[in-house]
């Protein structure tokens, strides 16, 4: 099979997705300012995500974006809202409903196999003007390695005494990409970790969850300024868990080296530990002895918060106090599954939780998705921090080694 073209000039446009993270191939013109392209990495089994970008006179013409290869559950133009568009790849407005449909899948050439049951192929069309020579889009806002590594240098320079970095770690692709997993902690060294609510906090073993990524970053900007936080947490933090997926412009699953190229669900091996991004996380986590083990993901048909705890915290005041922090209503928690469980059975990890932060829904009063997703971080650190407090004594209890909280 060829190599799907990620760089396709029409006439005056040129449709872009060939650098790092870009994703959108295979460009066509069916009908006169109607363009259809197509989303799915490689052989990836799943795709509900674009982002390139789209060079023209910039003389305010509409055109119609129609991604042929999208599957999801959902599928209406509510669950496509996240399709973002902006003219300095900084700062992303909505494309907004009123210009979104859904429609027919079209399969590529040759059709290649779809995820399950459960997603459904269908197409999504976009109206974008084009009033700037160069115009980005993307579902949903990008998170990429640069923006990893700039919030990193951000806070290494204005806190340079409460952050260090995480030795990276390499992943099938960082000799390709450049881009090793990595992660930073955020607190007062002063105070030895011992007596410190100790936490670790993942977001992007999905590739396309972006909103957790943000909630992420918003997470570690609150923290850096919360000197009386910083002298009781210590926070590690991992942005991009799945890092290669981020760079390569998968949606869900991770990438292998050669031959199947379909990948792997990061969040399925915690048990195994099979791959270089779990093997990272849990060489954190059997370092660190955390109290807290968080996931942050993000739903893509959600529009309350969800989360997962394993049953010794469900009914406590930790929950309660996550709640109240939060201005979107958190469903009841719900039992944490198995596999991750795995990291409280091996690590003694008392509390591990997986959050569903939102990315269809805008946190009030933000406009603007990642200024929503960022606020999300705030809150949660708030939340987690408040309730982690208020389960200090069983936190103590539990933990197997010396903890003097
Ligand atoms: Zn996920």
């Amino acid at each position: 099979m060829s190599m799907p073209a990620k760089r396709v000039s029409i006439g005056e446009l040129t449709f872009d997705s060939h650098f790092s993270c870009g994703n959108g191939y295979d460009f066509t013109e069916i009908a006169p300012g109607h363009y259809r392209f197509w989303t799915r990495a490689g052989s990836a089994l799943y795709s509900w995500r674009f982002f390139f970008r789209i060079l023209s006179p910039g003389d305010g013409r509409e055109i119609i974006l129609e991604a042929a290869d999208f599957n999801h559950a959902g599928r209406t133009v509510w669950n496509e809202s996240a399709a973002v568009r902006s003219t300095d790849r900084e700062h992303w407005r909505d494309i907004g409903q009123e210009n979104i449909s859904v429609t027919d899948y079209t399969p590529g050439d040759p059709p290649l196999p779809y995820g399950d049951s459960g997603h459904i192929p269908y197409g999504v069309r976009c109206t974008v003007r084009l009033d700037a020579p160069e115009v980005w889009v993307a579902v949903p806002v990008p998170f990429t390695p640069k923006d990893r590594d700039r919030l990193f240098t951000g806070l290494a320079a204005a806190h340079p005494e409460y952050v260090r970095q995480e030795a990276p770690g390499e992943t099938y692709h960082s000799n390709e990409t450049g881009h090793p997993v990595t992660g930073m902690e955020l607190t007062d060294f002063s105070i030895p970790p011992e007596r410190k609510i100790r936490c670790v906090v993942i977001a992007g073993e999905h590739p396309s969850e972006s909103a957790g990524m943000y909630a992420c970053r918003g997470m570690m900007e609150a923290l850096a300024d919360r000197r009386e936080l910083l002298r009781t947490f210590d926070f590690h933090f991992v942005p991009i868990v799945n890092i290669d997926g981020v760079c390569s412009g998968r949606s869900y699953h991770n990438t292998i080296p050669g031959g199947d190229d379909i990948g792997y669900n990061i969040s399925m091996d915690y048990e195994k530990t099979e791959y270089p991004e779990t093997r990272y996380i849990y060489g954190l986590v059997e370092k660190i002895r955390p109290h807290f083990f968080l996931r942050l993901h993000n739903g893509r048909h959600r529009d309350r918060f969800e989360c997962f705890v394993n049953g010794e915290y469900k009914h406590t005041r930790f929950i309660e106090e996550l709640g109240k922090a939060l201005t979107i209503p958190l469903d009841p928690p719900r039992e944490s599954n198995d596999r991750e469980m795995w990291v409280r059975r091996h690590c003694g990890t008392p509390v591990v939780m997986t959050f569903e932060t939102l990315l269809l829904r805008k946190n009030p009063p933000f406009m603007e998705w990642k200024e929503s997703y960022l606020s999300v971080g705030r809150e949660l650190l708030d939340g987690i921090t408040n309730g982690l407090n208020a389960v200090k004594t069983q936190l103590n209890k539990e933990a197997e080694h010396e903890s003097d909280l």
